[in-house]
């Protein structure tokens, strides 16, 4: 990596708040909770930068949600997400800011934006991070993420490039409460976009139509995994998902065996979730998956072998078959709703 920045430059943490249509991505809002925590613990100020189109009425909510100071950057070229136009105009505003540290959240759009604005500005990026704090003797961001096929936890630090750069996957961090009293400054930045700057034309963009909850949304969720993938088992998961108001989720393998849509692959090629209840259903706790279950409150596991380690995340564990162990479960539930 080319020269090293003067570090005692940069200060301020910035948090990417992405938007679509005119709404605060949920991903944003997370990145906000967790960079207002960084920012206390620095004694900075915590900005969020939103770029868009007509996006200033966005900023107020960003400051309730915890931000000091929001950034706004508007043309009508940046209503939809484009990665040179937003590229540049992020790194131009953090050349001139100087931020210690940027945090963004791994949605698609900044899986896209991420590298490119790390490249630019010349410092590293730790992507996928399951855990962000601070080293404060060093003023440092430590990065935790999975490594190696998810058999280590990583923690990665980057001191001698600003800013210091991470991404955070969905639903890892809570979003923050409301508070619609707090007061930030928010500045409209200047915006020059010079033809030659736009390479890429978006003729159109479509939804996906897919209908149901997001899985990182679920209160509930009972998860399949090989050991419960048989016909009758599947059926009883479904039919206790359908009873108890619950998403289906489940394991790599059983996205594999097509029985479940990738959408709702739990884990680390999955995503993360953060339900009330979690059934891990013939799951044998691979760290792989389990890593996306950390933030789940309350563990129900059904595991044949007494010795699995998905027990070890439980709060509760049934050893048995999961054909028979579901079977009765649905039977009960449906006993208890017709009383
Ligand atoms: P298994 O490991 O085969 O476990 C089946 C379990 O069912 C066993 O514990 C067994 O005792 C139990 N069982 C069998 N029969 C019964 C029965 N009749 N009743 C009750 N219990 C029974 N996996 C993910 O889930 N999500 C990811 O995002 C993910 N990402 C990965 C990324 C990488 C880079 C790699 C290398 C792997 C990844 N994996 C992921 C795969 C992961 O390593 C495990 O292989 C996977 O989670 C195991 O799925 P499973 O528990 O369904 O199957």
């Amino acid at each position: 990596m080319a020269d090293k920045a003067d570090v005692t430059k940069h200060k301020g943490v910035w948090v990417f708040a992405e938007q679509q249509d005119g709404k605060l991505a949920k991903i944003a809002l997370e990145m906000l909770g967790k960079g207002r925590d960084l920012a206390d613990k620095l004694g900075v100020d915590l900005t969020a930068v939103l770029l868009g189109a007509a996006v200033k009425p966005l900023a107020d909510d960003l400051v309730a949600y915890g931000a000091d100071k929001v950034i706004v950057a508007e043309h009508p070229e940046l209503a939809e997400y484009r990665t040179e136009l937003y590229t540049k105009i992020v790194c131009e505003q953090a050349d001139k800011a100087k931020p210690e540290v940027l945090i963004i959240g791994a949605s698609p759009i900044g899986r896209d934006l991420t590298p490119r604005v790390s490249f630019r500005l010349n410092t590293g990026c730790t992507a996928d991070c399951t855990e962000l704090d601070i080293d404060l003797d060093e003023r440092l961001l430590v990065s935790t993420r999975p490594a190696f096929g998810g058999n280590v936890m990583a923690t990665i630090i980057c001191p001698e490039h600003r800013p210091q750069m991470s991404t955070v996957r969905p639903g890892v961090f809570a979003v923050p409460e409301k508070k619609a009293g707090r007061t930030g400054e928010i500045t409209v930045v200047d915006v020059t976009i010079a033809p030659t700057d736009i390479n890429v034309t978006v003729l159109e963009s479509s939804k996906s139509d897919k209908h149901g909850t997001d899985i990182q949304d679920a209160v509930k969720i009972v998860s399949v995994g090989l050991g419960a993938s048989d016909d009758v088992s599947f059926k009883a998961i479904q039919e206790i998902a359908s009873l108890i108001g619950a998403e289906v989720g489940g394991t790599r393998p059983c996205v594999e065996k097509v029985l479940i849509d990738h959408g709702v692959q739990i884990g680390q090629t999955g995503k993360n979730v953060r339900p009330e209840l979690y059934m891990a259903c013939g799951i044998s706790g691979a760290v792989q998956h389990t890593t996306g279950i950390s933030n789940a409150k309350y563990v129900v596991a059904i595991n044949k072998d007494p010795n699995a380690e998905i027990f070890k995340f439980a709060n509760v564990g049934i050893a048995g078959d999961a054909k028979q162990i579901l079977t009765a479960i649905v039977k009960e539930i449906k006993a208890v709703q017709q009383k």
